[in-house]
């Protein structure tokens, strides 16, 4: 082994080769390039095969990491793809996608004297080496069994839920309001940090292991919550949160003022190859525009880097606190301002202008404060500093909250909290009603791709638990 492995002091961290800003602006294609056979052989055997391995606590999925680190640097590529998959349903989505800076490869112990192993994108390597070796097969349950599942909401958490019930032998169906399966994974989380048939590969391998799909269903409308009740064993909502967040100022009204996650879904539909009227006019298309983006999180780097793309006269993002203190990963910030973006930090939209559409977004200064209870430094306006950008298209991006299930449903009976995610026993993950249980972000919030795998990982053994209970007291 040790000729494989801890070679961190002779071999430097080496991402996969990254396109160039000029190049990658042209088009949606990812960013990073992958990994060949010895590039990932190399990188992985940087690790230093910790006896209490950090990267594995920081992991929400509690990844095997140093396993397939060393699996991988022996060349067994197979049994290190066997490991990833164990914990992980999606681990070259993962390893795309997650912020690894906060994560497995910011709490690397290699870290601070040698820069981290390249976890994800070894991860990455892994499975999409798997796919193309043809390891990654279409499930086939041992038994067949006669209980069913419904699940409302393809996004990650309930896909992973479905691929584990389905493992089980369970009867599995997926509602989704979509005509595509994926939730965000498909429409809000662009193609330059997920290509589209990295999605669509998981999802076509659940759709042949038997798993239903019910697309352009949305539950409320074409069934309320009793009816699926009644239909299935047990349910899980996996809806995620929809609801954007609004900005109270004038102006607010105008046309070609946007909600970000309806100007994403427009440009992944395009990129699909549908025909999309908003686009098609000009509503949801950034091309020749000043475009001003509203928000400093990960949905509003997406949002300018698309406009780069889509070919936008100018893109400004405006943020109330600084680049210290932005929610964005830094990486992503980054790669906006090798883009072209402009960031306009520590400054609040005070009116939009225009007569029925706007032309400029009017901002104040804004400085930080003392800590509010967060303990984050609370922005505030410095009086008579406003000025106005030029602005053709404006993009909201300032979160997400969730839909009013209870109603939306037809169940008031489903308990909600406060702030109207879905309160759950945190054990079994079940619901106030019996046999439905929730997962994802409808249960903590706009979260990430890895915590609501591991949401419906979890999910998943507690309806198996459940189900097997329920059969045990009717036998
Ligand atoms: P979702 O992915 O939201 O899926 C929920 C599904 O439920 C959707 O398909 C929806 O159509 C369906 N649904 C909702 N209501 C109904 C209904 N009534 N009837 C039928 N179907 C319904 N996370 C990361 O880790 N890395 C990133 O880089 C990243 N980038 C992001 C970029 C954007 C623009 C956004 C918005 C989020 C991003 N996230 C990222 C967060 C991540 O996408 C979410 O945390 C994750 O997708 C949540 O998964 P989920 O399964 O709970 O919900
Ligand atoms: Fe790191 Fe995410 Fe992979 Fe876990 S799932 S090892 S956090 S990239
Ligand atoms: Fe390897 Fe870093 Fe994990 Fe240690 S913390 S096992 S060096 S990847």
């Amino acid at each position: 082994m040790a000729d494989d492995l801890l070679k961190f002091v002779s071999i430097d961290q080496k991402m996969p080769e990254k396109r160039k800003a000029e190049e990658r602006v042209g088009d949606f294609d990812e960013v990073y390039a992958r990994y060949n056979i010895e590039g990932a052989e190399e990188q992985a055997s940087r690790c230093s095969q910790c006896g209490v391995p950090f990267c594995h606590i920081h992991c929400p999925l509690g990844n095997n990491i140093p396993d397939w680190l060393r699996l991988t640097a022996e060349n067994r590529l197979e049994e290190a793809y066997e490991m990833a998959a164990s914990t992980n349903n999606m681990p070259e989505i993962c390893g795309r996608i997650c912020p690894q800076d906060r994560l497995c490869e910011g709490n690397c112990v290699i870290e601070k004297d040698f820069k981290s192993v390249t976890i994800g994108s070894v991860e990455k390597f892994i499975t999409d080496n798997a796919w193309e070796q043809g390891w990654i097969k279409p499930i086939t349950p041992r038994v067949e069994l006669k209980e069913s599942v419904g699940i409302i909401g393809a996004g990650p958490a309930g896909l992973a839920a479905a691929e584990e019930l389905r493992k089980a032998g369970f009867q599995v169906h997926i509602y989704d309001r979509h005509d595509r399966a994926g939730g965000l994974l498909i429409y809000g989380i662009p193609g330059f940090k997920l290509e589209k048939d990295v999605v669509e590969r998981r999802t076509g391998r659940l759709e042949q292991s038997g798993i239903t799909f019910h697309l352009d269903f949305e539950v409320g409308d074409e069934a309320g919550l009793s009816e699926l009740r009644e239909k299935h064993d047990a349910l899980l909502i996996a809806t995620g949160v929809y609801r954007a967040r609004g900005l109270k100022v004038p102006g607010v009204g105008l046309g070609n003022i946007r909600e970000a996650l309806d100007y994403l879904t427009a440009s992944n539909k395009v990129g699909m190859g549908d025909d999309v009227p908003e686009y098609n006019d000009g509503s949801l298309n950034a091309t020749g525009k000043n475009v001003v983006v509203i928000g400093g999180g990960d949905t509003a780097m997406d949002c300018v880097r698309t406009a780069v793309r889509q070919g936008a006269k100018s893109v400004k993002c405006v943020y109330r606190r600084d680049r210290e203190n932005m929610p964005g990963s830094v990486r992503e910030v980054q790669n906006a301002e090798e883009e072209g973006v402009e960031f306009v930090w520590l400054a609040g939209p005070e009116a939009f202008t225009g007569d029925d559409v706007v032309e400029g977004v009017r901002v104040y200064e804004m400085r930080l404060g003392a800590p509010d209870a967060t303990g984050r430094q609370a922005p505030e306006p410095v009086p008579n500093s406003s000025y106005t950008l030029d602005c053709d298209l404006a993009i909201l991006a300032l979160g997400f909250e969730p839909e009013d299930l209870p109603a939306m449903f037809g169940a008031p009976e489903l308990r909600v909290t406060r702030w109207g995610t879905v309160t759950v026993d945190h054990q079994s993950m079940m619901t106030n009603l019996d046999g439905v249980f929730a997962a994802g972000d409808i249960v903590r919030g706009a979260s990430l791709v890895v915590w609501a795998i591991r949401d419906g990982r979890d999910a998943a053994d507690s309806i198996k638990k459940y189900l097997k209970e329920k059969a045990r007291q009717v036998a």
